[in-house]
C-alpha cells in the first residue's frame, strides 16, 4: 500500500501547484455532510498553464512523440498495476468523497478502471493505417496520429472509471492531456496522478486540474490551445461546451451526456429477473447513473405483479454508512442532487403520480435519500421526462409493441435502453427499432472497455470505449506519394 495521503494540489508538469489564484475549495464527505479538506482551486490562469504543458510535451522531438508505440501500452498497463497495487486505498477515497458503497467501489469500480486502462494498453501499437489504391502512379497511405491536446471534463457519479475511459484512449493513441475533476469528488483522480508519474509518463502529457465548471471547465472548452475537448456530463453543460468551441478554435468535440433510457418489460419476460434488472438499472449507484433504467414500461398484463414487486425490493434496499458491507446505497454526492431529487419527487406527487413507497430523506444527517417507487406514471409528467438522477423509479403502463417503441423514442435523450421478453423475434424488432446508442435485451448496466458507449440525439456525439472510442482521439492524414515510373 502506498502510504502518501491524496495530494489536494493541482498537478501540471508530473509536479504539484498551489492555484494561481491560491484559492481552495472543500470537498465534503455526503454521509455526513462534513468537510473531508480543502483542495486548490484551479481556473482559467491555471489551465492556461497546463495547456503549456500539455502543448510542451506534444512538440514534434518531445520524449512523449518519439516513444515507441509499444511503449506508451507498456506506461498504461504499469498504470493499471499501481492503481491495482493501491486498490484499497483508491476504493476508500471514492466511497469518502463520493459516497458510494465501498464494497461497490473496490469490487466494481476499481475493477472496471483497470480493466479500461489494460485495454487502452493493448490498443497503442494496433490503430492502423490503410493503404489506398488512388487512381495513377501514387502511393497513398493514411497515418493515424494523435489530435493533439486533448480537455477532459469528468463528472462525479464515477470519478475513477470516468478518468480512465478519458485517459486511456487519449494516451494510448500518443495525445497529451489537460483534465477538469468534478468539483464534488477531486480526490481519487488527484491521486491517480502521483501513480501517472510513478509509472513514468514524461511531465506534461497528463495534467489534472480541479476547481469548478463555469470557471476551469470553461476556459478548457473555450481555449485557443486545445485541439478537442471530450466531456461527461448533463445535456445542459454539453450546449455550452459545443457553444465554447464553436466561438473559439472549433476544437473536436465528443459528448456524453444525460438519459431517461426506457426499460421494456414484456408480459413473456422473465418475471424475477425483470424486477431484479429493473430494480439494478435504476438503483445502482444510488440512481446517479446517466444510463439509468428510469422510465421502467410493463406491458398490462403483468403490470399490477410488476409494480408490487418492485416496491417490495424497494423497501428491502440497504440504505447507510457507506463503508458498512451490508449497504446497497449509500449518499447522494451532495446537497445539491439531494434536495433536486427531493423536489422531483414533490413534483411527482403534485402532478399526480402515485408515491408507492419512499419519498423522504432516509437519515438525519448526510445526503440519504429513501428508495422511491412511483407508480401509474404518464409520459407527460415531469419525472418521466426529466433526468432525476437519483432513486426514484417510474413505473408506466403499456398494451402494444408499436405503441411502447414510438414512446420509448419520444424523448429527446437517446443514450441507452433495454427491453426483456423471451421471443428473440420480439427481441430483435424492438431493439433495431429503438434510437439509443446501447440496447440491452434481458440485462441492463452491462458494460465493458471492448464495447462502445455513448448517445443518440440529445444524449451526447461520439463513442466512448472499444475500437470507435479511437476514433475521437485520431486524426487521419492522407500521405500521397509519386511513384516514378522509370528506375533512372
Ligand atoms: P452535474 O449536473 O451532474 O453535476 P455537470 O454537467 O454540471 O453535471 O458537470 C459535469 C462536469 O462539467 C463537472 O466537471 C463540472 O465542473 C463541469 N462543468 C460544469 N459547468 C461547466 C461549464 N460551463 N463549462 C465546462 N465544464 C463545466
Amino acid at each position: 500500500m502506498n502510504q502518501r495521503g491524496p495530494p489536494q494540489t493541482i498537478f501540471i508538469n508530473n509536479e504539484w501547484h498551489d492555484a494561481v489564484s491560491k484559492k481552495t475549495f472543500p470537498t465534503i464527505n455526503p454521509a455526513t455532510g462534513e468537510v473531508i479538506c480543502q483542495v486548490a482551486e484551479g481556473d482559467k490562469a491555471d489551465v492556461d498553464k497546463a495547456v503549456k504543458a500539455a502543448r510542451a510535451a506534444f512538440q514534434l522531438g518531445s520524449p512523449w512523440r518519439r516513444m515507441d508505440a509499444s511503449h506508451r501500452g507498456k506506461l498504461l498497463n504499469r498504470l493499471a498495476d499501481l492503481i491495482e497495487r493501491d486498490r484499497a486505498y483508491l476504493a476508500a477515497l471514492e466511497t469518502l468523497d463520493n459516497g458510494k458503497p465501498y464494497s461497490i467501489a473496490y469490487l466494481v469500480d476499481l475493477d472496471m478502471v483497470v480493466k479500461c486502462l489494460r485495454y487502452f494498453a493493448g490498443w497503442s501499437d494496433k490503430f492502423h493505417g490503410k493503404t489506398i489504391p488512388l487512381d495513377g502512379d501514387f502511393f497513398c497511405y493514411t497515418r493515424h496520429e494523435p489530435v493533439g491536446v486533448c480537455g477532459q471534463i469528468i463528472p462525479w457519479n464515477f470519478p475513477l472509471l470516468m478518468q480512465a475511459w478519458k485517459l486511456g484512449p487519449a494516451l494510448a493513441t500518443g495525445n497529451v492531456v489537460v483534465m477538469k475533476v468534478a468539483e464534488q469528488t477531486p480526490l481519487s483522480a488527484l491521486y491517480v496522478a502521483n501513480l501517472i508519474k510513478e509509472a513514468g509518463f514524461p511531465p506534461g502529457v497528463v495534467n489534472i486540474i480541479p476547481g469548478y465548471g463555469p470557471t476551469a471547465g470553461a476556459a478548457i472548452s473555450a481555449h485557443m490551445d486545445v485541439d478537442k475537448v471530450a466531456f461527461t456530463g448533463s445535456t445542459e453543460v454539453g450546449h455550452l461546451i459545443k457553444k465554447a468551441a464553436a466561438e473559439s478554435n472549433l476544437k473536436r468535440v465528443t459528448l456524453e451526456l444525460g438519459g431517461k433510457s426506457p426499460n421494456i418489460i414484456m408480459s413473456d419476460a422473465d418475471m424475477d429477473w425483470a424486477v431484479d434488472q429493473a430494480h439494478f438499472a435504476l438503483f445502482f449507484n444510488q440512481g446517479q447513473c446517466c444510463c439509468a433504467g428510469s422510465r421502467t414500461y410493463v406491458q398490462e398484463d403483468i403490470y399490477n405483479e410488476f409494480v408490487e414487486r418492485s416496491v417490495e425490493k424497494a423497501k428491502s434496499r440497504v440504505v447507510g454508512n457507506p463503508f458498512d458491507f451490508k449497504t446497497e446505497q449509500g449518499p447522494q454526492v451532495d446537497e445539491e442532487q439531494f434536495k433536486k431529487i427531493l423536489g422531483y419527487i414533490s413534483t411527482g406527487k403534485r402532478e399526480g403520480a402515485k408515491l408507492l413507497c419512499g419519498g423522504n430523506p432516509a437519515a438525519d444527517r448526510g445526503y440519504f435519500v429513501q428508495p422511491t417507487v412511483f407508480g401509474d406514471v404518464q409520459d407527460n409528467m415531469t419525472i418521466a421526462r426529466e433526468e432525476i438522477f437519483g432513486p426514484v423509479m417510474q413505473i408506466m403502463k403499456f398494451k402494444t409493441i408499436e405503441e411502447i417503441i414510438e414512446r420509448a423514442n419520444n424523448s429527446k435523450y437517446g443514450l441507452a435502453a433495454a427491453v426483456f421478453t423471451k421471443d428473440i423475434d420480439k427481441a430483435n424488432y424492438v431493439s433495431q427499432a429503438l434510437r439509443a446508442g446501447t440496447v440491452w435485451v434481458n440485462c441492463y448496466n452491462v458494460f465493458g472497455a471492448q464495447a462502445p458507449f455513448g448517445g443518440y440525439k440529445a444524449s451526447g456525439n461520439g463513442r466512448e470505449l472499444g475500437e470507435y472510442g479511437l476514433e475521437a482521439y485520431l486524426e487521419v492524414k492522407n500521405v500521397t506519394i509519386k511513384i516514378p515510373q522509370k528506375n533512372s
